[in-house]
């Protein structure tokens, strides 16, 4: 309330301050920083709008004329959120910080580590960041992998590496899956430099530590972080891993390797391990569903905790599945959930077929959708509109994607029939596999060394493919199928090392994150034991998930996270 009551205040500046009552408590630095503000919510929320449109559209229908318009609207934001008056006005603000409410200092943060992407004390260095950003997306975007000189798409290399079990054919289709990486060199090579050239505008030593400043920390305490929870997860990890290569080396017929080579497993990156644990398999129980029951069965979900009907909007404007064959479009195949606006504009861009993977996305995509709408209200300024940091939104999608592979929910929805009786260690087993263990170690190890080695040790791309095999080898035991030099760009096959770099740790506290929200709700809230669990229709579940969201931005996440379970940040939940 009190961001209102200022707001109007700052909107009738002729009349006299001693008429409001609350006025008078208001210091001229408030009142000043409170001016300041709406100026910069209202230019943010209008700007960002314009760029997630152009963005929106570029992502959607990827043509020359649409990456023009979305590298134009990316400028504009930048020239408003970089504005060097905007900047310096900040810096003085922050200087009387301990004179200003504590709201006020979190959105003066805000304005600078948003103008921090595009610092105009620099303009030529942030036009040349936007163009190179736009075209990598674009070279991502539009990709055409192939195989024996035909066209195969994204979804087709991940179908056959879940049902293939010829080895020859698995490695051509593991190569051919690597084939975007060369492609997307050399714009990340220039965007190595642009990046850290921008974050460095602002007196940050480079690109990662800006990322990790959101959380408000530094590249090595965010690197130590990281390192904590493998070494708490290492002997847990060494068992799955071991008894994984023994199944995997039956499977084909082949001698028990020391490092599990890349190509036997399901998925491109390693990060995840389905489809190895006997009876956990669900793909087969999604034959007669319809990818539109998928989505709407995800929002049921949500309602079934209390949450409101997704907008008229999103069902309007989304861009949910497949492109029909033969369609001239491409589109970019990686999920995501869209706030348009920071308002009720919001989409999500899926691709979404009727198996067990799209319905957990599903679930976790509309998990972003509901932490929008719960923090899209007044109290909460536009440039607070985000999640208590980037882990939270993450964590609370991969929460309900978590509860939507408990046994009794798919029984429920009728994916699973009544009488199926679950085999509890084969379910718990393949949760490990495919959501817990294995990602940690792909991204608080591969994926977050190799960013802070580009980034903040400035490696040089003569080595970046041996470093990323490096890690790959050392943190997740897993080796390619056969050499691969640095005419190869491993890497840059990952989505995230283009568009959204210097992240990626975001998603392993997500994955911590999500069991110890998970324990809290079994064990505190519906006293069920963790291990199975069923929140569905759970209104007090939606209640407890909807007071962490609805804060946003506007406190510190280490208070949220405590205030919410009682714990720091820990491993522990995960482990049990
Ligand atoms: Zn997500």
């Amino acid at each position: 309330m009190k961001y209102l009551i200022l707001s109007l205040v700052a909107a009738l500046p002729f009349l006299g301050l001693a008429a409001f009552a609350d006025v008078a408590t208001i210091s001229p630095l408030q009142d000043r920083a409170d001016r300041f503000l709406n100026l910069a919510n209202a230019g943010y929320q209008g700007l960002y709008k314009v760029q997630s449109v152009a963005q929106w559209d570029a992502a959607t229908d990827v043509t020359p004329a649409h990456d023009a318009a979305s590298e134009t609207a990316g400028y504009a934001l930048a020239a408003f959120t970089g504005n060097t008056a905007l900047i310096n006005e900040t810096k003085e603000l922050l200087q009387h910080r301990d004179q200003l409410q504590p709201l006020t200092v979190l959105q003066l943060q805000r304005v600078l580590l948003n103008a921090a992407e595009g610092p105009m004390t620099n303009p030529k260095l942030v036009l040349a960041r936007v163009a190179a950003e736009t075209q990598q997306a674009s070279t991502l975007n539009s990709f055409v992998f192939h195989l024996n000189g035909k066209v195969i798409t994204a979804n087709e290399i991940d179908d056959c590496l879940a049902t293939n079990r010829d080895l020859a054919e698995r490695q051509a289709v593991w190569e051919a899956s690597k084939l975007s990486g060369p492609a997307l060199k050399p714009g990340l090579v220039k965007l190595q430099k642009l990046r850290n050239g921008v974050a460095q505008e602002l007196g940050y030593p480079d690109y990662f530590n800006l990322q990790v400043a959101g959380y408000g920390m530094t590249t090595p305490q965010m690197v130590a972080l990281q390192d904590d929870f493998m070494r708490e997860l290492r002997p847990l990890y060494l068992q799955l891993h071991t008894w994984v290569k023994y199944e995997l080396a039956k499977k084909y017929h082949q001698p028990v390797p020391q490092l599990i080579p890349a190509h036997w497993l399901n998925n491109r990156w390693s990060q995840d391990w389905s489809g190895i644990v006997e009876g956990a398999s669900l793909d087969a129980r999604f034959k007669d569903k319809s990818p539109e029951w998928m989505v709407k069965t995800a929002e049921q979900f949500y309602t079934g905790l209390g949450f409101a009907k997704l907008p008229e909007s999103f069902w309007a404007l989304s861009d949910l599945y497949p492109l029909k064959p033969g369609d001239a479009r491409k589109k970019n195949t990686h999920a995501s959930c869209w706030h348009i606006d920071l308002d009720q504009d919001i989409r999500s861009l899926m691709s979404v077929e009727a198996n067990a993977e799209w319905f957990h996305t599903a679930h976790h995509e509309l998990g972003h959708a509901y932490y929008f709408m719960s923090y899209t209200r007044p109290e909460v300024p536009p440039l607070l509109r985000i999640g208590a940091n980037p882990a939270f939104h993450e964590g609370m999608g991969e929460l309900i994607s978590l509860a939507s592979s408990q046994v009794s929910y798919l029984q429920s929805v009728g994916v699973l029939p009544r009488d199926f009786t679950a085999d509890q260690n084969a379910f718990l087993l393949d949760d490990a596999l495919q959501r817990a263990l294995p990602f940690i170690f792909w991204s608080s190890g591969t994926m977050t060394h190799w960013e802070a080695d580009v980034y903040a040790g400035n490696l040089g791309p003569d080595q970046w493919n041996a470093r990323w095999w490096d890690y790959v080898k050392k943190f997740q035991g897993i080796q390619p199928p056969s050499p691969r030099g640095e005419e190869f760009c491993d890497a840059a096959t990952k989505t995230h090392i283009n568009d959204n770099p210097c992240y990626y740790y975001s998603y392993a506290i997500a994955t911590v994150l999500k069991f110890q929200l998970h324990d809290h709700i079994a064990r505190k809230i519906l006293h069920q034991p963790p291990q199975n669990c069923d929140y569905a229709g759970r209104r007090e579940v939606g209640d407890f998930l909807r007071q962490i969201m609805a804060k946003g931005g506007t406190e510190d996440w280490r208070k949220v996270l405590r205030d919410a379970t009682g714990e720091d940040l820990s491993t522990r939940a995960m482990m049990d």
